[in-house]
């Protein structure tokens, strides 16, 4: 089979690699049909992620059907359509009890990491009664490639702890995949006023089509995104502030931006240290929160897809066959040139 393969030295190719073959019990392989490219990916491409090592099929988003399953797996039989989720978890460890599906004692985020990913004809899957989502039916499978991740991301790290709620303020700080996705989840909880800070006006465009009441570029920095926002909030800041970069100037800006009582939910991998200002937020009565997805609110997010109450597909800008998955990466490691928010890979 083919698989798409981090070679290091910022180089990904599609290669032949061998079958994944069902080892544990638990496990299960999958003919993939679906899958799309993660800014993790290009993390990973760029030698960021060292655990990561050279020779791994990347990805961990798709959706796609059974081929096999181990002998304990109860839920799922060859030929069911299956949605993957980026977290494997065991659903019996301690964490796993507690949500922490993340720190999964025998999980956590093994697909494209410690395992071989979904950009590939095949992919195996561990714990696959846990990690695993059967299909609704009637839904466009590209929508749901969607809940492997980004989706999840924005609910759960950004809007569910920034505790978005009716009528609250909430402001965005980066209007990639991530951030656009907290956008629209965002909206299910009735907030009065959603701003979003970019510095990129196809991406503040989009996020205007996909709800945001006020839209600031900040490329002229800090203090006068800072003030544009208080402006826009009769000088409070917002009640919820979530962080969808991952730079200290986005971290730095976020803190300028929080109303007393507010939560800042950080959702951005940071690879460098950013300054926290406890001189200055110490008397706000506020909270901060950071961490991995969990995927425990993707029962729901399918759902909602199935009711048509939410629409993941408004992000895809680009779609591709899985033949040209080089090309792929090329358009998604360039986005703002191409435009490009999320690619499909389609299989056939
Ligand atoms: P992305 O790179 O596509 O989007 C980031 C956006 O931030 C871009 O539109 C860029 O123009 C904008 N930006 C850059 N610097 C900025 C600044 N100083 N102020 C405002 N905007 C700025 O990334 P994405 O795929 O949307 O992911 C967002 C973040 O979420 C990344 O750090 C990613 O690694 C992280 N992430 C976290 C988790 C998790 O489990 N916590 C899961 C997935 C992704
Ligand atoms: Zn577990």
């Amino acid at each position: 089979m083919k698989g798409l393969v981090y070679k290091g030295n910022n180089t990904v190719k599609l290669q032949e690699e061998p079958m994944p073959k069902v080892e544990a019990p638990t496990d299960a392989v999958i003919r993939m049909t679906k899958t799309t490219i993660c800014g993790s990916d290009l993390h990973i491409q760029r030698g960021h992620v060292p655990t990561v090592p050279v020779g791994r099929i990347l990805g961990h988003e798709g959706v796609g059907v059974i081929e096999e399953v181990g002998p304990s797996v109860k839920s799922f039989k060859k030929g069911d359509k299956v949605l993957i989720t980026a977290i494997s978890s065991c659903a019996a460890c301690g964490y796993c009890r507690r949500g922490m599906n993340s720190h999964c004692h025998t999980g956590g985020w093994m697909l494209g990491n410690t395992l071989g990913g979904t950009q590939a004809e095949y992919v195996k899957v561990a714990h696959a009664d846990s990690s695993l989502y059967a299909l609704p039916a009637g839904v466009d499978e590209g929508a749901l490639v969607m809940l492997s991740d980004i989706f999840p991301t924005g609910l759960e790290c950004g809007v569910i702890c920034s505790k978005v709620q009716p009528g609250s303020t909430v402001v965005i700080v980066g209007a990639g995949p991530v951030g656009l996705a907290a956008l629209i989840t965002s909206q299910l909880y009735s907030p009065s006023q959603i701003i979003v800070i970019d510095m990129d006006e196809n991406r503040l465009s989009v996020a205007r089509d996909l709800g945001a009441h006020h839209t600031i570029n900040n490329a002229s920095g800090v203090a006068e995104a800072a003030a544009a926002v208080l402006k826009l909030t009769d000088g409070i800041g917002c009640d919820s502030v979530i962080e969808a970069v991952g730079v200290p100037a986005s971290f730095e800006l976020c803190q300028k931006i929080i109303a007393p009582g507010g939560m800042l939910a950080n959702v951005g991998v940071h690879g460098a240290s950013a300054s926290l200002h406890l001189e200055d937020l110490w008397h706000h009565n506020i909270g901060i929160t950071m961490g991995l997805v969990d995927t425990v609110t993707v029962p729901m997010l399918l759902k909602l897809v199935a009711a048509k109450r939410l629409d993941p597909s408004k992000l895809i800008t680009h779609r591709f066959k899985f033949a040209d998955m080089e090309k792929a990466y090329a358009t998604f490691g360039d986005a703002a040139k191409h435009k490009a928010l999320k690619v499909l890979i389609e299989y056939d």
